[in-house]
């Protein structure tokens, strides 16, 4: 697959249009701009890649739209060698943005085909992130504690064990659902041990987050 002119030229179209929804972390509209999203959707959608919607990626789930992947790495604050953990791989492409901001990431995957070909992507695309197959609400153990998390999929409540993997300053950037298919988008930042902040963010719409690997 190639980044062509037009897809650049699409990309920098994208970036206008999220500066005008309130995007305003340069940083992180430089990493959309240099991570070609179309590379990380079916070839159906390509035409589609740089609209500002969600797209369906396989096994039932679907790609961020630019703008919640905006907000949420907005809302990270993430410095060049932050310890990032994501919950939630999906099609790869907020791990790759996380990338490009300059984080080390951490991200895990309950769906098997989803993980393995994210995981071939990255590595593709010189792209560096820890990527492993698992259940989300554990975290990744093996690395805590982490500067950030992510959660890019619907909580029904806020995972004690991802709090316990945050260092002190970190943020856990989080949907939480709040009734009917909506969740808000919170952040909960560790200010000492046991304790914790919550702001809110708003209404967003993200598949569920499911107990366990998807085989078990
Ligand atoms: N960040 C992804 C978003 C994918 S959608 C992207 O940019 O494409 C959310 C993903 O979370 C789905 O792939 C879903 O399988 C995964 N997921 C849901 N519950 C999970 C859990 N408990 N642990 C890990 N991943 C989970």
């Amino acid at each position: 697959m190639e980044d062509s002119y037009r897809h650049k030229g699409l990309r920098r179209k994208l970036i206008e249009d999220l500066r005008a929804m309130g995007i305003s972390n340069e940083s992180v509209l430089q990493a959309i701009d240099a991570v070609p999203r179309h590379f990380f959707m079916d070839s159906a959608f390509l035409n589609f890649a740089y609209n500002n919607k969600a797209f369906p990626i396989g096994a039932g789930q679907t790609i961020s739209q630019p703008f919640t992947v905006a907000m949420q790495s907005s809302l990270l604050e993430i410095k060049k060698g932050s310890k990032i953990l994501e919950v939630g791989t999906g099609s790869g492409y907020q791990t790759g943005v996380l990338c490009a901001l300059g984080a080390k990431v951490f991200t895990i995957e309950r769906q098997r085909s989803l993980f393995l070909k994210a995981r071939k992507l990255l590595k593709s695309l010189g792209l560096e992130a820890y990527t492993t197959y698992g259940d989300g609400y554990k975290g990744i153990e093996g690395f805590a504690p982490y500067d950030g998390i992510i959660v890019t999929c619907g909580a029904p409540f806020i995972p004690k064990t991802l709090l316990k993997q945050m260092k002190i300053g970190a943020h856990l950037v989080i949907p939480i659902d709040s009734g009917s298919e909506l969740q808000e988008m919170k952040r909960i930042t560790k200010v000492a041990d046991n304790q914790y902040e919550e702001e809110s963010f708003g209404s967003f719409r993200f598949v569920p987050m499911l107990q366990k690997r998807a085989d078990g």
